[in-house]
């Protein structure tokens, strides 16, 4: 089988930037116990290394002793856990990729000049629950262009629109179009990563030209996802998260293979699969 890989493929800036913070820390630690809020990325494999060097982690704050170094992950947090944090004397290891930071900015920002926050993306995503707490969890967010009709807007209102990083562009652009229809006084942010939109354009181009997609990474990870979806309606598409999942009775139908992997997927993942699939 032949294996082309996407331009843009596998770990982002913010990824790449937010692990190797948080490596070194493990590699620098005293007897203490490093902890992070939620898994570092979501990547299974990536993160069980990084507990194997001795990374804890614990879903709230309350779980996490006075005084420990607590590693903040690349999706950024809510304004409230800095505070909570350092009222609990604790050495705050800041990854936050600093796009998203840059959202935390515009929103606590405009939420303080009076407008009303929209958030584009997923409501339940760790970097929504981050950026909405920086307008006081007051934000609306909405994931399609259909949740629009069940909200009702005040003409007397100003809003400020801002996306998930790995929103999509296309669903961006409509959900705009008919926000615009609905609200005189918007402001738009579109904050979409380039990192995401490079790698969906690379799996679209590369998509055209293969026989099948690979798409590498977590099943939680949105960006991931997200890939696997535009992939899926150009050519027949497998979702895995490592090498184990492919099935060569599945592939032997194939002569050429496009792989692409979501920002989180670090390299070694995907070694793996390419050197597993050029032996079919
Ligand atoms: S996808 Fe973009 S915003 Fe998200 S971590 Fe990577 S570089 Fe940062």
């Amino acid at each position: 089988m032949k294996v082309r890989i996407a331009e843009n493929a596998g770990f982002c800036f913010g990824v790449k930037r937010a692990m190797k913070m948080a490596w070194d820390e493990l590699e620098n630690k005293d007897s203490n116990d490093v902890y992070s809020l939620g898994p570092l990325i979501h990547n299974k494999q990536a993160v069980d290394r990084y507990k194997e060097k001795g990374l804890v982690e614990k879903d709230s704050l309350d779980k996490i002793p006075n005084d420990s170094k607590l590693i903040i992950r690349s999706h950024g947090v809510a304004q409230k856990i800095y505070t909570e944090s350092k009222s609990k004397n604790m050495d705050i290891v800041d990854t936050t990729c600093p796009f998203v930071k840059k959202i935390h900015d515009i929103v606590k920002d405009f939420s303080d000049k009076g407008y009303k926050i929209i958030i584009v993306g997923n409501v339940n995503h760790p970097e929504i629950i981050g950026i909405n707490g920086w307008c006081n969890n007051e934000a609306i967010v909405i994931n399609s262009e259909k949740e629009i009709d069940n909200i009702s807007f005040s003409k007397e209102d100003k809003y400020c629109v801002v996306s998930q990083t790995t929103a999509n562009l296309e669903l961006f652009d409509k959900i705009i179009t008919k926000l615009k229809s609905k609200i005189e006084n918007l402001t738009v942010k579109n904050t979409i990563c380039f990192a995401t939109k490079e790698r969906q354009l690379s799996a679209i181009d590369l998509s055209k030209e293969v026989d099948c997609m690979i798409v590498i990474g977590g099943k939680h990870s949105s960006n991931t996802q997200k890939l696997v979806n535009i992939c899926k309606d150009i050519v027949p598409t497998f979702s895995i998260e490592t090498k184990d999942e492919l099935e060569k009775n599945k592939l032997q139908e194939f002569k050429v293979a496009g792989v692409t992997a979501g920002a989180s997927t670090p390299d070694w993942i995907i070694d793996e699969v390419i050197e597993y699939l050029k032996e079919i």
